[in-house]
């Protein structure tokens, strides 16, 4: 039966380029027959591999260094584990059909890692990077710390202001990337990803578009699929999704920016290692049904906190008032996610008595796990951030930021309720 007319007529179904995401994600990547016929990959702790000749270790070193290209269909085979491995390779397969638009995916063993290598990757000194605010602490870290004092030139523009978007775009000079986080964390602000792709094409030295689409992306947020050419995520939150491992993801349908990105990621070795590529590819399957389960929660939740006489205000897609954020969520996401911030009434005092009385929700940063967490940005995640900077984004001293996992909306519901009561 092994290669009947039935089951090759099933697998070349399989294979339909026209699979819809979830189906793909199980289906491409990964050939059994490579690994003895178990239906998981194995796991390739190996730092090194052996050349079926030396004729093709020297083919494998002159594509690996970009001196000549692989023949479409090629085998190159592998050499060192810094440079890739077969794990990364099937978790990188694996990834692209999930985020809509994208062709290719390379992955780190940080969020960070990811961020870094694309901006270390495009810049010179000299380079503009324009950026919204706020960005996570540390891009902003990396950029203000690390890159001005080797030259790179990053421009600050307030998350959802259109107009100094764009303008920044059309006026910057040697802009290089313009890199946007939406929504911005913590209040969620969207920015509009369309007309920053519109903007940066009418320019004749095209910069490149980024989205950190760590908060809505994959399944809520396609960027890529609306003009973006790269999309950077921290794997570390939903992609992971339990809070156990560090990782990072870029997708592009450009390969030979891929191919850039590899060639960095090869020098500085921050390549996502054997054991974290098999848990991460473990964890891809069920992605879009957790992130559906916690958007879902999360809405559930904030539908009942929203009128309570301790929130002043509460941060979340599905209560825009503005008409052009309402705008620009309905054009981009599908559905608002599983982040939401509240702002107590009481300022500081009150927010840290409500994340002290938290019985189930953890205090603690990070988003996107199955496990509900709290934080107060003001003195950790948006740290980096001057004072006036955090007035302009709106994080307040009564700002807590919540994730919401999968455990039953109606005990966290209650788990809210009694700590503001505690207020
Ligand atoms: C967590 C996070 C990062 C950094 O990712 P790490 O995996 O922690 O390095 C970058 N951007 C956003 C939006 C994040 O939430």
């Amino acid at each position: 039966m092994r290669d009947s007319d039935e089951s090759r007529r099933v697998r070349e179904v399989g294979r339909r380029t026209g699979d819809r995401p979830e189906t793909q994600v199980l289906t491409r990547g990964y050939d059994p027959r490579l690994s003895v016929g178990s239906v998981r990959p194995a796991v390739f702790r190996s730092s090194t591999y052996v050349f079926s000749s030396p004729e093709s270790a020297g083919r494998a070193f002159s594509i690996a260094l970009g001196k000549q290209r692989a023949a479409s269909g090629e085998d190159v085979e592998l050499i060192y584990s810094r440079l890739s491995h077969p794990n990364a390779e099937i978790l990188e397969d694996q990834i692209v059909p999930l985020d809509r638009g994208a062709t290719c995916a390379v992955v780190f063993n940080s969020g960070m890692a990811a961020i870094g290598t694309v901006l270390l990757s495009l810049c010179r000194p000299g380079s503009g990077v324009i950026h919204t605010v706020p960005v996570y602490g540390g891009t902003h870290h990396l950029l203000y710390e690390m890159l001005v004092p080797w030259g790179i030139n990053p421009v600050a523009v307030p998350a959802g202001d259109g107009d100094s978007l764009e303008r920044a775009i059309r006026e910057t000079s040697n802009l290089r990337v313009v890199f946007i986080e939406t929504p911005a964390n913590p209040t969620l602000r969207m920015t509009d990803i369309a007309a920053a792709v519109n903007a940066a094409g009418e320019r004749e030295d095209r910069p490149v578009v980024v989205v950190d689409n760590t908060f809505l992306g994959p399944v809520f947020q396609h960027p890529l699929d609306i003009g973006a050419d790269v999309c950077v995520y921290s794997a570390t939150k939903y992609l992971a999704g339990f809070s156990d491992m560090l990782g990072g993801v870029v997708t592009t349908h450009d390969p030979a920016l891929i191919e850039r990105l590899k060639g960095t990621r090869a020098l500085l070795g921050n390549i996502l290692q054997p054991d974290e590529s098999w848990l991460l590819d473990s964890r891809l399957p069920t992605l879009s049904l957790r992130m559906n389960h916690q958007s879902w929660n999360a809405a559930k939740i904030t539908e009942a906190l929203a009128d309570h006489p301790k929130v002043e205000h509460i941060y979340y897609p599905m209560f825009i008032d503005d008409p052009d954020q309402r705008r620009i969520y309905e054009a981009q996401c599908d559905y608002p996610g599983a982040v939401f911030s509240l702002e107590i009434v009481g300022g500081k005092k009150a927010a840290f008595d409500f994340l002290r009385r938290l019985r189930i929700t953890k205090n603690a940063v990070s988003l996107g796990g199955m496990e509900s967490l709290a934080c107060h940005p003001a003195t950790t995640t948006a740290s980096e951030m001057s004072d006036e900077e955090l007035v302009g984004a709106g994080v307040t001293e009564g700002l807590v930021r919540i994730s919401v996992g999968l455990e039953d909306w109606r005990d966290l519901l209650q788990d809210y309720l009694e700590a503001l009561d505690a207020t």
